[in-house]
């Protein structure tokens, strides 16, 4: 199996080594790992209050780090991947720095609405402000910026797609209406989402996304990759299996690879 998401020590909010992501990946008998850290966002001049990201100069390190590992063969593949924010107006110069880079996949990821970085628990608190009304508006916000993201060309995978979800804040009725027009989009675009694990470890208690979002996608034919979200060593891997399950379920039967930002496909 392969796991496409994985975190590093240098985000400041993650820990271990690469080497451990490594071991635990080899431990577990998958196939490909692929580190996708946080994009340095003072690379897009946007410091937020809390640091969540590398520094720019550290960025070169990083991809070295992971390309020597990819040498190393009592290593599952390892691929070199980024997680990069979709910040309106910022998406040229993103681009611009990934472009330097020899990345295996790109994974596009909103986090923030305007400063509030809504998936952080540490800024969590917001929600609770919130009426009912207002939680609808946050969902719209969140997804028109997921469609900016959609159409900017920015990634090829596109991350935790409901990840607004993640402190179990949802509007009463739902927002189908938002996630039928995402997927027709992502297809439009010809981008592939992500089966994010992490999600089952939130107050939501699902992946992301949720499955009647991974059903339209499937209908619509979305291709679709795994990912753990992994912020620390023994997180390599985890619940891939329930992913899986939960993929074949809803109809898939193949999952998406990465290399060189070429898409393959693995059969599950
Ligand atoms: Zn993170
Ligand atoms: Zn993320």
């Amino acid at each position: 199996m392969i796991d496409y998401h994985l975190h590093t020590v240098r985000c400041c909010h993650a820990r271990g080594t690469l080497e451990e992501y490594c071991r635990e990946g080899a431990r577990r008998g998958l196939k490909e790992i692929g580190f996708a850290d946080h994009f340095p966002l003072d690379m897009l001049d946007f410091e937020p209050p809390v640091k969540v990201t590398m520094e720019g100069k550290e960025l070169p390190q990083y991809v070295e780090e992971v390309l020597r590992l990819s040498q190393n063969k009592e290593y599952p593949t390892v691929r070199l991947g980024i997680e990069v924010d979709f910040l309106p107006g910022r998406e040229k110069a993103a681009q611009r720095e990934l472009s330097s880079y020899p990345f295996d996949y790109i994974i596009g990821s909103v986090h923030f609405l305007g400063d509030w970085d809504f998936t952080n628990p540490a800024c969590a608190v917001e929600y609770q402000k919130c009426t009912e009304e207002e939680i609808m508006v946050l969902y719209e916000k969140y997804y028109f910026l997921l469609e900016k993201l959609v159409e900017s060309n920015l990634c090829d995978i596109v991350g935790h797609l409901d990840v607004i979800k993640k402190f179990g804040y949802r509007p009463r009725n739902g927002a189908v209406h938002l996630i039928e027009k995402l997927t027709g989009l992502l297809k439009d675009a010809d981008l592939c989402i992500e089966l994010n694990t992490a999600g089952l470890y939130t107050p939501a208690c699902e992946a992301y996304p949720a499955r009647e979002i991974l059903e339209s996608c499937c209908r619509k034919g979305v291709p679709v990759t795994l990912g753990s979200d992994a912020h620390r060593p023994e997180d390599v891997g985890r619940d891939l299996d329930k992913g899986l399950d939960l993929l074949r379920k809803v109809g898939y039967r193949e999952i998406a690879v990465f290399k060189g930002r070429i898409r393959g496909y693995l059969k599950i």
